[in-house]
């Protein structure tokens, strides 16, 4: 029996996997801290996917777009690779290769790919999908405590709390193990839908504040100016432990409660109560998620929440706080080893000297020799094979041609590519677009490190042996470099070796590795970054002091502004998107699994019964929904506790059924975020299917 944990989400939760006679994997939930021995029908089921019948064990290549692949061997399918990306090269430049990388990837691969893409392709062109995710409220939290960790206290001590508000989060349908940290406290939710948590949040004699799709900032403004008014605010913390109150407060002065309600819908009465149930709790927590995020002022959205956190004094306090709940299993990892395309390992700003000559020097390369900062994940996709951007792409972890909003267009661009490599581990969507699929093993095949939505460094164990003809992403990666003329020891295979290196490279960093080690993880010891070598991790931030050079959190003046879209007659309604209990992600994994593609087989739309009356459809009717970008198919569902305004689609269906077919690459300023929360649509019969 080996001891790990799940693939999906950044719960993270823990599991035995045990083979049976046939060698397939039994699943048995495990205690861990986050999910307290439970899991979610996906983690239950998870070791089904490592046996798809879809699985494949041999690289493919074609060398005609239009041709069939044929299977070869691996030198033939790393040969082919390398030789195209030095052509393509030498032809345009190092940044004619980009690479794609993913939230889901242990931190040691995360870590691999950014040198790789640096130093052995020499590229700036480097991101991944988790731009889609949780970028906003990094961009946030780093600009107010001066660090992001999503949560930067343990789960476990949420559920001591009084009342938590959740902003934009689902964590009934997405992290079920979840809500047994939520059970105590009384749930304040802030979503347009009445979700399964609001529904949860309503049953338990908490409150669900429901604005309008893209005016959740100015609730949170609404909230701030109705604690101020009535006496709620922690003056003694404002004045202790912040900067900037002022200027925040001059964005919120015209927020009354009225003005609220008319431009969020959210009745005055409400944002009262909600204010003052959230102020005199002995203890509080202001959790956000992508709801908040995934906008084209998602950044601002996420400050507004977290002014009104500081303004009540909750954050760096023992029993209170603000976090993000991330979503990708290593959504938090990722986005610290230097997968992103602004960023070096630990967390570093990639055109900061000091950081540059410090990571170069790990590498053992010339500082000026590193690339600068590239193209965020939507520029990046948007501009592949266009006249300036990359003409091929190495993808790792990722289907962009579901996940990616305006999918279509992502599909036209990928399309336009010379060379597509996609590692993976079956023909994903994207990688059925390749020109060579290189396979890898999965996460109970191997051996690495995920840090989950807590800041904590997990060890994910191999408990089955990959199939024969599989590799691992460390070995890809090292097969490429080694072929691009890189020496094969600065690309170690063996995860521990990457691990000790990623220590070293993270040192002195914000998010510190450098003493997280194979033997401490074996003893289960808690490890919250920053681990310092030697030193204890860290649980609990910002206690004395925030990471600015002052101690002091900053306050940032955010306003309201519409979203990057608005309905007209011929896209009357508001199409919003979201997970379901049952898929992840882009739904390559989930999809693939017997009992959940069963559950869930097929998009849907969640439409009022009014308003499908109005557009002709019933339950159970095929719908064409339209945005100015695309189409796509949905079955109709119809929920009397929908907006009228408003529809919503789960993103995990492909092709014709992708809601990404619909949704908005409008970018966030900051953290270059899409806008995947707000698209104009309508919606009709679908003729013939
Ligand atoms: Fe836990 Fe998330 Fe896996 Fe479900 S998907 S078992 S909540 S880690």
């Amino acid at each position: 029996m080996t001891t790990t944990h799940c693939p999906y989400c950044a719960l993270q939760c823990a599991m035995h996997l045990e083979p049976g006679p046939d060698g397939a994997l039994a699943v048995r939930p495990a205690d861990f801290p986050t999910n307290r021995g439970g899991l979610c029908r996906k983690g239950w089921t998870s070791a089904e996917v490592l046996r798809t019948p879809d699985r494949i064990t041999s690289p493919l290549l074609r060398k005609d777009r239009d041709a069939e692949f044929t299977e070869v061997g691996w030198d033939t399918a790393l040969d082919y690779v390398a030789e195209r990306l030095a052509c393509l090269r030498a032809d345009h430049g190092p940044d004619a290769v980009a690479v794609f990388g993913s939230g889901g990837l242990t931190n040691e691969k995360s870590y691999l790919l950014g040198k790789f893409a640096r130093v052995a392709l020499g590229t700036s062109q480097i991101d991944y999908n988790g731009r889609f995710c949780m970028s906003s409220a990094a961009a946030a939290s780093t600009r107010a405590f001066g660090l992001d960790r999503g949560m930067p206290f343990p789960l476990t001590d949420v559920g001591e709390a009084e009342v938590v508000l959740l902003a934009g989060a689902n964590p009934v349908e997405t992290m079920p193990p979840m809500m047994g940290h939520l059970s105590a406290p009384t749930l304040i939710v802030v979503d347009p839908r009445r979700s399964a948590t609001a529904q949860q949040a309503l049953a338990d004699g908490g409150m669900h504040l429901a604005p309008r799709p893209g005016t959740d900032l100015a609730l949170a403004l609404g909230l701030l100016h109705a604690a101020r008014v009535h006496h709620l605010l922690d003056e003694d913390y404002i004045a202790a432990r912040t900067t900037g109150f002022d200027q925040a407060w001059a964005q919120a002065a015209a927020w009354w409660p009225e003005q609220t309600e008319h431009v969020t819908g959210v009745p005055a009465h409400q944002i009262r109560d909600a204010a003052r149930l959230l102020a005199e709790a002995s203890g509080a927590y202001i959790l956000t998620g992508r709801g908040t995020e995934q906008h084209a002022k998602g950044t601002d959205t996420v400050s507004a929440w977290i002014n009104l956190a500081l303004a009540l004094g909750l954050p760096g306090r023992r029993g209170s706080g603000y976090g993000c709940i991330t979503g990708q299993g290593n959504g938090q990892g990722g986005r610290e080893h230097g997968q992103k395309a602004n960023q070096l390992p630990g967390y570093r700003k990639i055109d900061d000297p000091a950081a540059r000559a410090h990571v170069a020097g790990v590498w053992g390369v010339d500082p000026d020799r590193l690339p600068g900062p590239g193209r965020s994940a939507f520029e990046l996709l948007d501009a592949l094979g266009t006249a300036t951007g990359p003409r091929a792409m190495l993808l790792f972890g990722s289907n962009p041609v579901v996940s990616a909003p305006d999918a279509g267009r992502v599909r036209d661009r990928i399309a336009a590519l010379d060379l597509l490599v996609a590692a993976d581990f079956v023909l994903s969507e994207t990688a059925a677009m390749a020109d060579v699929v290189l396979p890898i093993a999965q996460w109970a095949e191997e051996t690495g490190t995920m840090t989950n939505l807590e800041g904590r460094v997990l060890r994910r164990r191999a408990a089955a042996t990959p199939p024969a003809g599989v590799r691992t992403d460390l070995e890809v990666l090292n097969g490429l470099a080694t072929r691009l003329g890189q020496s094969p020891d600065r690309f170690p295979t063996d995860p521990d070796a990457v691990l000790a290196e990623l220590g070293a490279a993270s040192a002195g960093g914000a998010a510190d590795y450098s003493g997280v080690t194979p033997a401490r993880l074996q003893t289960g010891e808690a490890l919250h970054w920053p681990v310092r070598a030697r030193a204890e991790a860290t649980p609990r931030l910002f206690l004395d002091a925030f990471a600015h050079p002052d101690g002091r959190a900053r306050f940032t003046p955010v306003a309201h502004r519409p979203a990057a879209e608005d309905t007209t007659p011929d896209y009357p309604l508001i199409a919003t998107t979201g997970r379901l209990m049952g898929h992840y992600q882009s739904g390559a994994q989930t999809r693939r699994v017997t009992e959940l593609a069963q559950a869930e087989p097929a998009a849907y739309v969640e439409v009022h019964p009014d308003t499908a009356a109005r557009c002709g459809l019933s339950q159970g009717a095929w719908a064409r929904v339209t945005s100015p970008r695309g189409t796509t198919l949905a079955q109709v569902r119809l929920r009397t506790e929908a907006r009228l305004d408003t529809v919503f689609l789960p993103f995990h269906f492909a092709g014709e059924q992708a809601a990404n077919n619909l949704t908005n690459p409008a970018l966030d300023p900051t953290s270059r975020m899409p806008e995947f929360k707000v698209s104009a649509v309508r919606l009709e019969p679908a003729a013939h299917h």
